[in-house]
């Protein structure tokens, strides 16, 4: 049998408690996972239980997923690059608070979107923000990375070229702790072609030049329910999408994307299973 270097999950649930996550990416056959530590469209959440951090780290390995395969998602509601002052420290505040969880968890990662400008101000300032938030969030905190996730373009969201990613890496002091993950819909919609084989050469190129493979610290696997370019964020199931199933063939057999988590977010979760069977076949086939 070949040895796997694909690390495949999903987004998985935590409802009734974080310890039920790993358990939940165990039964869809995963050995990667995202999941949220709080409820995402809250500001405020309870600390987590002493005994869930331990049922959690214990969960994790009884299936076999080390933390350098789960990548936790930060709440939607958090704009690290807000323009006004007291909007920015209740988000800032939020986004420490998710570090702080994944590191009573053991994680290593912290998935977020980078943020918007409203159109108040303009992309420059509202990446400058974006970095003096992670500086700050990072001086706070050991052991966590935070890792910036590519965007769609859709409404003012910053983070939709690779330009803007490598514009907040050159502004964070801690560059052990700056990394990336690529949304292949976001991607998509955001206007690089990975559905063609020249376009997906093309574009990934162009990630080394820009930002880097170092950098790449996961990939969230989706198709797209809209067209190249759209700047609209909808997800499809792997293959059903504007996408189609051959990209999903390149990603599954190239090197690059070995030892780091690739997580779907498609919109059926009891497609999960077959998704990453099918994956699983693609990779190894
Ligand atoms: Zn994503
Ligand atoms: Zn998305």
């Amino acid at each position: 049998m070949k040895m796997s270097g694909k690390f495949i999950g999903a987004h998985v649930s935590a409802s009734g408690g974080v310890e039920n996550a790993p358990l939940n990416a165990a039964k869809i056959g995963a050995n990667a996972f995202a999941l949220f530590t709080k409820n995402q469209r809250q500001w405020i959440a309870k600390p987590l239980e002493p005994n869930s951090v331990e049922s959690f780290k214990n969960n994790c390995k009884i299936v076999g997923i080390s933390p350098n395969y789960i990548l936790p998602h930060d709440s939607y509601l958090i704009n690290l690059g807000h323009h006004d002052e007291y909007a920015l420290s209740k988000s800032r505040n939020a986004f420490l608070d998710e570090m702080q969880r994944c590191e009573q968890l053991g994680l290593k990662l912290l998935n977020f979107h980078p943020g918007s400008h409203l159109k108040v101000i303009d992309e420059d300032k509202c990446l400058e923000i974006i970095a003096e938030s992670i500086n700050w969030a990072l001086s706070k905190t050991i052991g966590v990375t935070a890792v910036i996730e590519n965007t769609a373009g859709q409404g003012s969201n910053v983070g939709y070229k690779f330009e803007h990613l490598k514009q907040i890496i050159d502004q964070i002091n801690d560059k052990s702790r700056i990394g990336v993950c690529i949304d292949t819909c976001h991607s998509y919609t955001a206007g690089y072609d990975l559905a063609t084989k020249d376009g997906y050469e093309k574009v990934w190129n162009e990630f080394g030049d820009i930002v880097g493979f170092d950098y790449l610290k996961g990939i969230h696997l989706n198709d797209s329910k809209k067209e190249l370019g759209s700047k609209v964020d909808r997800h499809d199931s792997l293959g059903m999408g504007a996408m189609g199933v051959e990209f999903f063939k390149w990603i599954m057999k190239d090197n690059r994307f070995n030892n780091i988590p690739i997580i779907l977010e498609t919109p059926d979760e009891d497609l999960w299973e077959s998704e990453i069977k099918m994956l699983r076949e693609f990779e190894l086939g």
